[in-house]
């Protein structure tokens, strides 16, 4: 499949920069957007847990190869539980202003995936973040927020039996609830309820579509994208004809992506972007991570602003941003100690050198 530039890859990752066969990021993804045809694509990083402040570093890096690529960029922390006050020049709103100056073109947010908030400590309405959703509702920027993960994971009789094995199952005790994230994330939108959020995976919603409903109507500027959380295919058919007019009336709010990671699923990747295509333009059955489902089918003008008007409008940058070279030199000789990797380090340090 080739999109011909019709469409516009939100949201997907990346954990290092080079794969096992040497390969790096840049060439994978330089080979993705080709092959699929995408107008742009979009790094979302996440500094701390899963990978490290190399994330947001590499991501604005890429940029610089890659100028039709967009970037999000996280808050990163150095102590786990997040220790309050943090070291000055760590807090949250400066972390933000530093990621503006560099040149991304948004934030993400993963301070709420139920491994992570155990892991910081912190829930995101603690006055510790206020200051900078103040200044992104101020200013507009696009955050794309991750927030907790399929209700059946908390649920022992529910819960996939991968769960266990691979550390997602949240029901034992250790975990914040489901309920207890979620609501402390809508205390933030009472707050500011001109957030310009997109929740990934559907706010893992799709079984509660009236839930949807409300949070549209309450807030104009919140939307969902489709990245799997394969679980809201299902959720999606079960409800099929009300999604089918769902889709239409709120259709400049909900955004194509499909968290593809270099390299942790890369044989899955044709999967994940044809499928996700699939959901909204075709009327195709469709299986995502052994979810089936089935396409919605939905008028072409309303799958041009899910697959790519959407993600423009939201980004606020019809082009990306471009990168400030000398505000990321600064940025990596703040956060270099931070690196782990020391091959990747290396890489940074030399390629900073130019900046
Ligand atoms: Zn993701």
């Amino acid at each position: 499949m080739n999109f011909g530039g019709k469409v516009i890859d939100g949201h997907m990752h990346f954990f290092k920069m080079f794969d096992e066969n040497g390969k790096t990021m840049f060439e994978k993804y330089d080979e993705y957007q080709e092959k699929y045809g995408f107008k742009a694509i979009n790094l979302c990083s996440i500094p701390f847990g899963y990978a490290d402040i190399s994330n947001n570093i590499l991501a604005a890096m890429y940029k610089l190869h890659n100028p039709t690529a967009y970037a999000y960029g996280g808050i990163t922390f150095d102590t786990f539980p997040v220790k309050i006050p943090v070291k000055k020049g760590l807090e949250p709103e400066t972390q933000y202003e530093e990621l503006m100056e560099i040149g991304f073109d948004g934030v993400k947010l993963y301070d709420c995936k139920p491994k992570e908030l155990k892991m910081l400590g912190i829930f995101p309405d603690n006055p510790f973040y206020e200051k900078m959703f103040a200044k992104a509702e101020k200013e507009g920027t696009h955050i794309i927020w991750h927030v907790g993960d399929p209700e059946t994971f908390w649920d022992i009789e529910k819960a996939p039996e991968w769960t266990h094995r691979q550390g997602y199952f949240y029901g034992d005790g250790t975990y914040p609830s489901n309920k207890e994230i979620y609501d402390a994330v809508l205390r933030v939108l009472q707050k500011h309820p001109k957030l310009n959020v997109t929740f990934a995976h559907f706010f893992f919603w799709s079984d509660y579509p009236e839930r949807l409903v409300d949070l549209f109507e309450k807030y104009e500027n919140v939307s969902i994208d489709l990245v799997p959380g394969s679980e809201m295919y299902a959720g999606i058919l079960e409800n099929y004809d009300f999604y089918k007019d769902f889709f239409v009336k709120y259709a400049d709010r909900i955004q194509y992506g499909t968290d593809i990671t270099f390299p942790v699923n890369e044989p899955y990747w044709e999967t994940l972007v044809t499928e996700v295509y699939n959901s909204v333009a075709t009327d195709k059955d469709i299986e995502i991570y052994c979810v089936k489902g089935k396409g919605l089918d939905l008028p072409k003008e309303v799958c041009d602003k899910i697959l790519k008007e959407n993600f423009l409008r939201t980004s606020k940058c019809p082009t990306p941003k471009s990168i400030n070279k000398k505000a990321l030199k600064k940025y990596i000789e703040k956060y270099a100690y931070l690196i782990e990797d020391k091959r990747t380090k290396e890489y940074i340090l030399k390629c900073a050198e130019n900046y």
